[in-house]
């Protein structure tokens, strides 16, 4: 169903198909090549220079925001949020994250998540967010990657929520299992959005098992 999509723990992920992407890699135990890799934001779990350099190849290329871009080597494309680019074939847009109820992440920081496309499928991989308004905008997702572990981000309740905003046909939690969140709280998350699903929106959700 997703088995495209490979997830290391918290907001880290491979993606295989037409081309090898990253997001966020982090404890990275395999060294690879990624054709792209693109990073949310600053933060030392999701803005890695080891776990990036891992990954990097003479090919790849890295879209990440300004802060954690000054930070890396190589072939480094700088995102905002709002900006739209095809790198390597595969379109991508980077879109808002930010908090609305906590100020871990301030929307001036122009922090970001990812709409992208690969094989015909987009893909959206939302950052570090609360549950903000630019997601009712997203159009045709077919995987989200949506973070629940409360405390820097959505917590499981309000991440349902965002997820029936996002409408996409699979709802994947995030950020859970390493630095914050258990995965009690991407059972609760499911368990939530079933529930609220009940009434007619086919969202399923999917708790993929962390891989090494
Ligand atoms: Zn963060
Ligand atoms: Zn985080």
């Amino acid at each position: 169903m997703l088995d495209n999509i490979i997830w290391f723990g918290h907001d880290s992920f491979k993606f295989t198909g037409d081309k090898t992407v990253y997001i966020d890699p982090y404890k990275i135990k395999k060294s690879d090549k990624a054709d792209l890799i693109l990073i949310t934001h600053g933060h030392f779990d999701h803005c890695s220079p080891e776990d990036i350099a891992k990954v990097t190849g003479d090919k790849t290329i890295i879209v990440a925001p300004k802060d954690c871009a000054l930070k890396l080597k190589g072939n480094v494309k700088i995102a905002a949020p709002g900006d739209k680019f095809s790198v390597t074939g595969i379109e991508i847009e980077a879109v808002p994250a930010y908090n609305t109820n906590k100020d871990f992440h301030p929307k001036s920081n122009a922090w970001v998540g990812y709409v992208f496309t690969l094989d015909g499928k987009r893909y959206y991989h939302a950052g570090d967010t609360d549950h903000i308004p630019e997601m009712k905008t997203l159009k045709d997702i077919y995987a989200a990657l949506i973070p629940i572990s409360g405390v820097y981000v959505m917590t499981a309740d309000e991440a349902a929520h965002a997820a029936l905003d996002i409408a996409p046909k699979f709802a994947v939690p995030m950020h859970y299992g390493e630095v914050v969140g258990t995965k009690k709280d991407a059972e609760r998350f499911a368990a939530e959005l079933r529930r609220l699903s009940a009434a007619g929106t086919n969202i399923e959700p999917v708790i993929l098992s962390q891989q090494r």
